[in-house]
């Protein structure tokens, strides 16, 4: 059967104005040549959108954020996702590109058009010497190693997974671990970004570099991203040490691991006396993969069926669930070496809700004993871990990293679990901290207390207002945390 959604990507691939290709341009300038191609474009456009209101929805991968968008596009080309947006605009409706879906908050939803970019995204250009790859915004980032490492190239870091798509991995300032290592927006250089009235706007530190800086972390609000080019390093593997150790030798030696490793991380099970850490460094031997051990770390270890099953128990029997959860797990170690983003990277199989904040690095062995102390008062039984990692100071107005070195404590709750209460309360501590929450995840900050935090708040700002006036990029979750548009 054929998918419904195509049938939009079809309608704008007729519309007139999509034969003509958008101009490149560099900000502020007007251009009369395409107002008529735009209003066409529009007429096009509203005709189908008044067919489509309803009739498509449209969830996240955990499956707790919906939206019926008026029609969801699945656009091929750069002019495509222009004529779109043009038009869109035109008529005063919102646009709404969406990534992957692996945001857990309504980051992603629109009630306008919805430009599913899986049909744009292919590798456009990677290069050896300069240590540079440019990709259109619809590819994944699995895709993206996949194809770089046989041509010689690695991102330096990554998150935990790369089903995300590179350009919703950069507008919520998705980030791995590692002191050394910004969030994966510090690896762009450059941008193709398709803005509110259609046109395209090249940018990078040289030209336009205010969109520039803004756009890295853009959280969706400055326009469609249409390509962007990474900074990159020779394809390297890791050495991998996966341990459990007891969770308050971790926190001794905190500083220890995270200054003595490129990559360190742990994930702490509530209930357990242990932590899961992770120790990736950089190696000159060969890969040696262990998929299979992999696999059942990733999907049965590490995604908490050990932990699951002692809150389960805990529910009818509490004092053996607390037992069940002091004996997990018991001495698991694991040393491996493979491609970098084999290592950086897993699998999830289990859907659940994320909160995940930002607080400087100094703080982070206090903050941590907090959260702790808080999760055993609770009479809540919490069957996912909580994960600590660390991430290097940017200058990019909206990275949760922006201007100190960081720890990042996520928390998690299963899919069908209540989590306000528990994330709630572990963003109360975090707020002593000056902590700034994941633009993709959970939490209930608003604009007026998220300003304070960000000292470079009003020049994103004013980049937004320039290239988005009318707020065609907004939605509800973007005016609840950046507020209207003010020119
Ligand atoms: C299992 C799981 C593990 C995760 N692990 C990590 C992790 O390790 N580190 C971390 O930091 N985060 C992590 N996340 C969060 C995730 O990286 C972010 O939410 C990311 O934004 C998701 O990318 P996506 O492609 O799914 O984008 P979506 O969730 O679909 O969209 C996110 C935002 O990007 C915008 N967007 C998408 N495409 C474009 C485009 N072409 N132009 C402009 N804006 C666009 C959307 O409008 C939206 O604002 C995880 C999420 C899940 C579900």
């Amino acid at each position: 059967m054929p998918d419904p959604r195509t049938v939009s990507h079809r309608s704008a691939a007729r519309r007139p104005a999509a034969r003509r290709p958008p101009r490149l341009r560099r900000l502020p300038e007007t251009r009369p040549g395409t107002i008529m191609r735009l209003v066409k474009a529009a007429i096009a456009n509203a005709e189908v959108s008044l067919q489509g209101r309803g009739a498509t929805r449209w969830r996240n991968w955990a499956g707790t954020q919906a939206c019926s968008p008026l029609q969801i596009h699945r656009p091929r080309t750069e002019d495509e996702i222009a004529a779109i947006v043009g038009s869109a605009a035109i008529v005063g409706e919102r646009v709404k590109a969406v990534g992957s879906g692996h945001s857990f908050n309504g980051v992603a939803l629109t009630d306008g058009h919805l430009l599913d970019l899986r049909d744009y995204a292919r590798l456009l250009r990677a290069n050896r010497s300069t240590l540079r790859a440019t990709a259109q915004s619809g590819m994944t980032l699995a895709r993206f190693s996949r194809r770089l490492f046989p041509r010689g190239l690695a991102m330096e870091d990554m998150g935990d997974i790369a089903y995300q798509t590179v350009a919703g991995a950069i507008a919520t300032g998705t980030h791995g671990t590692g002191l050394r290592y910004g969030c994966l927006s510090t690896q762009v250089v450059g941008m193709r970004l398709v803005t509110a009235d259609g046109s395209v706007v090249e940018c990078s530190t040289e030209e336009d570099p205010e969109i520039f800086r803004a756009a890295r972390v853009g959280v969706g609000a400055l326009g469609v991203i249409s390509t962007a080019t990474f900074r990159l390093e020779p394809a390297f593997n890791l050495h991998a040490r996966e341990q459990m150790l007891p969770l308050e030798e971790v926190i001794d030696a905190l500083d220890e691991h995270v200054d003595q490793n490129q990559h360190f991380e742990f994930f702490w099970t509530p209930g357990s006396r242990y932590a899961f850490t992770k120790r990736n460094n950089r190696t000159a031997r060969p890969a040696q993969s262990l998929a299979a051990w992999r696999r059942f770390r990733d999907d049965v270890l590490l995604a908490n069926l050990a932990g699951n099953a002692a809150v389960q128990v805990g529910r009818v029997a509490p004092a053996a669930g607390r037992r069940m959860r002091r004996l997990i797990p018991s001495a698991t170690r694991e040393d491996y070496v493979d491609r970098s983003y084999l290592v950086f990277t897993s699998e999830r199989k289990v859907r659940f809700h994320e909160m995940e904040y930002f607080i400087p690095r100094e703080a982070a062995r206090e903050a941590i004993g907090r959260v702790r102390a808080l999760i055993e008062r609770s009479e809540q039984p919490i069957s996912m871990p909580i994960e600590v990692r660390f991430a290097a100071a940017d200058d990019i107005p909206l990275s949760m990293c922006e201007g100190r070195a960081t720890c990042s404590i996520a928390v998690h709750m299963r899919r069908h679990e209540p989590y306000e209460q528990y994330f709630a309360a572990v963003e109360a501590v975090m707020r002593d901290y000056d902590g700034r929450p994941h633009w993709g995840k959970l939490h209930f900050q608003r604009a007026s207390t998220l300003r304070p935090l960000y000292p470079q708040w009003d020049r994103f700002q004013q980049a937004r207002a320039r290239v988005d006036p009318n707020g065609t990029f907004s939605n509800e979750y973007l005016d609840r945390v950046l507020g209207p548009v003010r020119g």
